[in-house]
């Protein structure tokens, strides 16, 4: 397959990184096929990106008739909605293996011969996820940035079996998405997470033994690292029950307790408190994702 035949794209997982891949596509004027584990879901998916162009709109960043033409590319459908005309899936799920195994095996089988399967995966094996499919050749990791209408970057993961023809299309493809490119042996957490993962889990760990409030380590990130967002911050954006699950798959998959989540992620993930997307996690959010204060004393 070369990148001029990918016409239609699946993206499986309507949340806020498979909403962003959407738009993107979108954007670009691929059709784009929006599927979750319910069509309402999907269609939450479409009504979250109609309401980031809304505002883009209200600013007169955007004119109405390219916010129509986009929103009209991407067609919420049913779990077990028709892929088969679909050149590439990208699968952005919750980031628990179990489910993507078994996302992976059903997904493959739905799809035609030839066409590319992608996980958003942030750390689980690319590998791994292709021994469940027919097309190990064709299964590769496209890591997009979050939020992704504005990350320029996209880390691809070749896993043992992907084929350079796959790395090549893909490569394309996220280039003509106006991406930035980096490649990534198949390793847990891959190039990024292997570096922010232990990072944001180890202010996790400053936090909960009392060095400084949650404003100190973010301050001392953003004015004393020149970090654009501090760890407490940045964890909250990707969601803590995302974060939970990268720190488990790095901890459990090298086998080195230098990895180990700290008590104060779980506890806080244990309580549904899974960062801006429900409104509360380090700190509270109003519904515009407005930071409006700390979510915790002690
Ligand atoms: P999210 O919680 O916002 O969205 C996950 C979506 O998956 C939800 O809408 C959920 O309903 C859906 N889902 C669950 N089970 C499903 C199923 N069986 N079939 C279809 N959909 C199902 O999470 P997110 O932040 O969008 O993360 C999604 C993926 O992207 C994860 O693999 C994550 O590691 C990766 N990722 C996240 C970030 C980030 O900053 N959050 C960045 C890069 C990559």
């Amino acid at each position: 397959m070369k990148v001029e035949d990918i016409r239609e794209i699946a993206v499986i997982g309507a949340g806020q990184m498979g909403g962003g891949i959407a738009q993107v596509c979108a954007a670009t004027g691929y059709d784009v096929l929006l599927l979750d584990a319910s069509v309402e879901r999907a269609e939450q998916g479409k009504r979250r990106i109609a309401s980031v162009l809304g505002k883009q709109v209200e600013k007169g960043k955007l004119p109405a008739e390219d916010r129509d033409a986009l929103l009209a590319h991407v067609k919420p459908t049913a779990p077990d909605g028709y892929l088969g005309n679909a050149d590439l899936v990208i699968e952005a799920a919750t980031e628990e293996q179990s489910l993507k195994i078994d996302l992976f095996k059903r997904t493959d089988q739905r799809m035609k011969p030839g066409a590319i399967l992608a996980s958003n995966t942030s750390s689980i094996s690319i590998t791994r996820l292709a021994g469940q499919t027919q097309r190990p050749e064709s299964v590769i990791g496209m890591h997009f940035m979050n939020p992704v209408p504005l990350m320029k970057l996209v880390e691809l993961v070749r896993g043992v079996q992907t084929s350079d023809a796959t790395m090549d299309v893909i490569r394309a493809l996220a280039e003509r998405l106006g991406k930035t490119v980096i490649t990534s042996k198949d390793q847990p957490g891959f190039v990024v997470n292997r570096m922010l993962v232990p990072f944001l889990n180890e202010a996790c760990f400053v936090l909960q033994e009392g060095l400084g409030t949650p404003e100190d380590i973010d301050a001392g990130a953003r004015l004393g690292l020149n970090h654009p967002m501090g760890p407490l911050e940045l964890a909250d954006l990707i969601g803590l029950d995302t974060l939970l699950f990268i720190a488990e798959v790095l901890h459990r998959e090298f086998g080195d307790d230098k990895y180990r989540p700290a008590t104060l992620l779980r506890n806080l993930v244990a309580a549904g408190w899974y960062g801006r997307k429900v409104g509360r996690g380090f700190y509270t959010y109003d519904d515009k994702g407005i930071k409006t204060g700390r979510a915790f004393e002690r």
